[in-house]
């Protein structure tokens, strides 16, 4: 569902004043470049928040966040607008773009990334690969390192080195009483853990410090199979991944190329089944792994040894804006039923308008308890589903958005009992991401540093008191 909000043009007359408090910019309902301001990576969000502000600095993000408390507004935040479709309202709301805020340092000696709100994931992945390092980024290339990792970072990495949010060691942030706040394990601890994993509402981060890791190659790539095939495939896929190690991070996929020029000539307008992954390791190791899907035939197959920075292209992310929409639900486990389920809905002669349905594999680090880790903690499913298809006109939005639905009720026997934050696609509360007791704890944080819920998030959380 594409939230759409009727601006009050009172309220665009009263952000005005909010001009003369910053060094960034503000842009308002009227001015030549709104249209601009306001547009999302996702171009099927249609966002009327009441201004933007392009923040420069932490003053700004201090500065914003005083002039909307001050005037009973609420505040969100983004990066890129790659979910904006998960933000339910902007109504009295100033949205504050991170864009400009782009300092990034790398420090080879601790393993150590510090990226300013407005870095991007592929600016870590260059960075650090200078020095044979790694972050723990996920597939698309241009998303923001922060709301990324707020939301958990499921990565390529993941089973061997966890969930982005887990390797978090310092957040600065400014909250909604206007502090400046660096959280890490013994200087607001409880906000500390809340903010890795439990999204953007417990304030503005302006900055995050997390750990990079000594990945320089990696064995990857991806195995095309025609799309008739697309029950066998998953299957053994599924098979195979029982047996991989955890240094293998693959997904499982049935892909529908739109016929779009961005799309490369050999794979436009096409359909695949196709297995995607990475090995941390040799190239001879990680070509013995994949004989068993090798053995299969693939029509086409690019695994081979790249740079680890390179894995911003494995997924084949749009990077440019598109308008798409979708959602995501954890499996607790892919048997021969779900994936004759999923192909039932999603596969040949469905007539699905999905252009993508993935199944990441989970396990390894991502399933590990430990209690350093954040609000995210361990995710036990086995896998992760997102499906997605192109939002080009009302019509297929609709066709879309009711196959989406269709594919999670033919796969509920299956769903695990907590979604993956960064996989749920449109504007629920928190509440279903979490066990019970992590949601609480949360809920108990948002309430010590956001009782008015003056911070508009995706998947927000509710403030409740902690009992006495
Ligand atoms: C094509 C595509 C591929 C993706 N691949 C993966 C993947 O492989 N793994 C994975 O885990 N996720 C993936 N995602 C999900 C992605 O991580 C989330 O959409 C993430 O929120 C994007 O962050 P953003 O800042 O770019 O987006 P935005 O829409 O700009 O921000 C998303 C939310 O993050 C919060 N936020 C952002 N910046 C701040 C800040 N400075 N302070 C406080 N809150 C903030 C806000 O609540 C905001 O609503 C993918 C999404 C897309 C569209």
């Amino acid at each position: 569902m594409t939230p759409t909000i009727t601006v009050n043009a009172e309220e665009a007359a009263g952000v005005v004043a909010l001009r003369d408090l910053l060094d960034g910019e503000v842009v308002t309902p009227g001015d030549p470049d709104w249209d601009q301001a306001r547009r999302a990576w996702n171009l099927a969000a249609d966002q009327h928040p009441a201004a933007v502000v392009y923040a420069e600095s932490s003053d700004d993000v201090v500065a914003v966040v005083g002039y909307a408390r001050d005037n009973a507004l609420h505040v969100a935040t983004q990066r890129t607008g790659h979910f904006a479709n998960t933000i339910a309202s902007f109504e009295n709301t100033i949205l504050v773009k991170t864009s400009r805020m782009r300092g990034l340092e790398i420090d080879p000696e601790a393993r150590i990334a510090r990226a300013e709100a407005g870095v991007l994931s592929e600016e870590v992945g260059r960075a650090a690969a200078e020095h044979g390092l790694a972050g723990l980024a996920g597939s698309s290339p241009d998303v923001g390192v922060v709301g990324y990792t707020l939301g958990g970072g499921l990565g390529w990495l993941a089973r061997r080195y966890g969930l982005a949010a887990n390797s978090v060691v310092a957040v600065e942030l400014v909250t909604a009483d206007g502090r400046r706040v660096r959280a890490d394990r013994d200087t607001e601890p409880d906000l500390f853990w809340a903010v890795r994993g439990g999204g953007g509402s417990f304030g503005i981060v302006t900055a995050i410090e997390f750990r990079l890791y000594p990945v320089s190659e990696v064995y990857a790539g991806i195995l095309f199979f025609p799309f008739e095939r697309a029950s066998e495939i998953l299957n053994a896929w599924r098979r195979w991944v029982d047996d991989t190690p955890v240094e293998l991070t693959s997904a499982g996929r049935l892909m529908q190329f739109p016929p779009v020029p961005q799309v490369p000539e050999p794979l436009r307008g096409r359909s695949f089944v196709i297995v995607e992954a990475a090995y941390i390791g040799s190239e001879a190791e990680g070509a013995a792994l994949l004989r068993p899907l090798r053995e299969l035939g693939p029509v086409l197959d690019t695994f081979a040894t790249i740079p680890v920075e390179e894995l911003r292209h494995l997924h084949m992310d749009p990077t440019e804006p598109v308008a798409g929409v979708g959602d995501g639900m954890a499996l607790t486990d892919l048997t021969p039923e779900t994936v004759n389920a999923l192909v039932a809905v999603a596969g040949p002669c469905s007539g699905s308008p999905l252009v993508s349905v993935e199944l990441h594999q989970l396990g390894g680090a991502v399933a590990e308890e430990s209690p350093d880790h954040g609000a995210v903690g361990a995710i036990h499913a086995g896998f992760a589903l997102f499906a997605v298809g192109m939002a080009i006109d009302p019509e297929t939005t609709s066709f879309v958005e009711a196959r989406v639905e269709a594919l999670k009720a033919a796969l509920a026997p299956w769903v695990a009992d907590r979604g993956y934050f960064n996989f749920s696609g449109t504007p629920v509360d928190g509440e279903s991401l979490y066990p019970p007791e992590t949601y609480r704890g949360l809920q108990w944080v948002k309430a010590a540093y956001d009782p008015g819920e003056l911070f508009r998030a995706s998947h927000p959380i509710r403030p409740a008191a902690r009992p006495a």
